[in-house]
């Protein structure tokens, strides 16, 4: 496609992802200079349609962005009142009290929120002031100046043909440049990752983590509903098959957010995460508080979990990552919508002196040095050996001694100094011959439901007509290697049911992409053991549509 001619729009600043982290740095820049000309490109129908984090939200960053926004009517209409933790084992719980924890993990003052909705609202405020948002522009390409610096990125492509080539309906799209380029995708950036190889920005970084979270909103009867109730537990089902848990948050009008989020360095290949979250609800805590209510929604997205010590280098001549296409979120408070925040708020800063001092593309240093020295690396460094102790000891030893040094952190040391990673997740899925088969219960279709029905509650929408935005590397990779190596992981750690292997009498089996469920978490292109899938960004307005996750 790099060699269609295409218009060009000239911007100051292009902005690709209209979360949190893109959508504060365009506040910012506007708030600095309003003769600032700033875009933003989004690949949802609509801003918020592909928001799914329904959250406990630390109103720091908002603080921070927007100090009024209780009387600009921000959308944090729900306090947090009561905040749980329980340990659960198959048929009973162990309620942890509050007074061991940390502060940083206290809930108290924090709101729970639908972030597509307060994504909308920024969105608002960020048009007030004159920013340009375009829902439903898929950012595809990136595009580099003579001296191979990042200048813009191409949007807007559509109506390819099936196999990539262009039709009578393709409409080639734009380039839209910038001075600089700020890359807000979010975890796994399709972006954010050719950024990070072409510039080599993770060496010498521990390799980034991830978990893959799902959530379903349900409706649930009145009498139960507790507003403003916070719930997390971890155990019962996964036990010791591999780290995550569950969170229960009680927002408005009887609804509750349930989720619940499994570590991607888990090493049996025939762990299926969407089934554990479905067994999650049959617990007799959890299935008592959703009986006679029902499921409105469904979504899942990767959530990144390496922190303080994965944050690789974020900046390159003309471009800056922000947010999760960095990583930023504090794994044990589950929280990193007020990091994205903040780092849309420094990227927009450093740009703004950048201009002032008549600089353009060149490397934002002063970012990167307000991201690792101010308020996001403090947040993150002081729990920064809690993912690493979990991989390495398992729950309960991580649970005490991480306890332990997130307190000593508090003080500002640590007994373990910066503990390391190591494996990436797609290295730590072991052969299946190491492992056996888990036999999970059948949904009952009240608590507990199949994948596909499920995503229908999604209401993801792909063009059929178009490739496949899932491209494999090496086609015969799934069948000649990944099936009788890993019994072929796809078909279990994708949330959507992309991914068969289908198998016919007389026939060779066939993997079979069905790209239309995908909703877009990225889980394939982090665990797939062969390292053989590539998540590419389909044409804008594709995807789910979340109406309030
Ligand atoms: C299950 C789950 C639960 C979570 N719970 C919480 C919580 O309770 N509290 C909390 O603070 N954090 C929570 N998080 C973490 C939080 O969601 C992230 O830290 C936050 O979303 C990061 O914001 P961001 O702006 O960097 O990216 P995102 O919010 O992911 O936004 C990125 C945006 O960019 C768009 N985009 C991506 N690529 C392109 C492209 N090429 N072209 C155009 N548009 C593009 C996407 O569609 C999206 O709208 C949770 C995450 C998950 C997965």
């Amino acid at each position: 496609m790099s060699e269609i001619e295409r218009e060009a729009m000239e911007y100051d600043v292009v902005i690709v992802g209209a979360g949190p982290a893109g959508l504060s740095a365009a506040i910012r820049l506007k708030q600095l200079d309003e003769n600032i000309q700033v875009v933003v490109l989004e690949k949802g129908s609509e801003v918020g349609a592909h928001i799914l984090s329904g959250a406990v939200l630390d109103p720091c960053g908002l603080d921070a962005l927007i100090p009024d926004w209780k009387e600009k009517g921000a959308p944090l209409n729900t306090p947090v009142k009561e905040d749980n933790f329980y340990m659960l084992g198959a048929a009973g719980e162990i309620r942890v009290p509050n007074f061991p924890m940390p502060p940083l993990m206290h809930n108290h003052g924090n709101y729970i929120v639908s972030m597509g909705n307060v994504c909308r609202w920024m969105a608002e405020q960020a048009e007030e002031m004159g920013v340009e948002i375009f829902p439903g522009m898929a950012c595809s390409e990136l595009v580099f100046d003579e001296n191979g610096g990042v200048k813009g990125v191409v949007a807007g492509v559509f109506g390819l043909e099936e196999d990539g080539s262009i039709g009578p309906n393709t409409e080639p799209g734009m380039e839209l440049h910038g001075k600089y380029v700020f890359l807000s995708e979010g975890v796994r950036g399709s972006l954010s990752k050719e950024v990070i190889a072409k510039y080599d920005l993770a060496k010498g970084y521990e390799p980034q983590k991830y978990g893959v979270g799902m959530k379903e909103i349900w409706e649930i009867d009145p009498a139960k509903h507790k507003e403003g109730t916070v719930t997390h537990t971890m155990g019962w089902p996964l036990g010791s098959r591999a780290g995550g848990g569950s969170f229960v948050y009680h927002l408005e009008n009887n609804q509750v957010y349930v989720g619940f989020v499994v570590h991607l360095n888990y090493k049996n290949p025939y762990l299926f995460p969407y089934m554990e979250f479905q067994q999650f609800k049959h617990h007799p805590m959890i299935a008592e508080l959703l009986e006679g209510g029902k499921r409105v929604a469904y979504g899942a997205r990767a959530i990144t979990e390496g922190g303080y010590q994965s944050m690789h280098k974020m900046v390159a001549p003309g471009v800056a990552l922000l947010g999760c296409s960095v990583g930023m979120v504090n794994v044990p408070r589950i929280k990193g919508n007020h990091n994205a925040m903040l780092s849309g708020k420094a990227a927009a800063e450093a740009a703004f002196e950048a201009f002032a001092a008549g600089r353009s593309g060149d490397e934002l240093t002063a970012y990167e040095d307000e991201v690792r020295n101010g308020a996001i690396g403090k947040d993150l460094k002081k729990v920064r050996n809690v993912k690493p102790m979990w991989s390495k000891w398992g729950l309960l030893p991580s649970l005490a001694l991480g306890g332990l040094d997130m307190w000593t952190n508090t003080f500002g040391f640590s007994l373990f100094g910066t503990l390391k990673h190591g494996k990436s997740d797609a290295q730590a899925t072991e052969e299946a011959s190491k492992h056996k088969p888990i036999n999970y219960p059948k949904p009952d279709g009240k608590l507990s439901f199949d994948r596909l029905t499920n995503v229908s509650f999604a209401m993801t929408n792909h063009e059929e007509s178009q490739p496949c935005h899932l491209k494999l590397t090496d086609p015969d990779i799934p069948i000649l290697k990944t099936l009788p190596k890993y019994a072929e992981p796809a078909q279990r750690y994708c949330p959507a049911g992309v991914y068969e292997v289908v198998e016919e009498d007389g026939k060779d089996s066939r993997f079979v992409v069905n790209f239309q469920n995908c909703v877009h978490c990225k889980t394939c292109d982090i665990k797939d053991p062969a390292e053989n899938i590539t998540w590419t960004t389909p044409q804008g307005g594709d995807g789910p549509n979340y109406p309030n996750m």
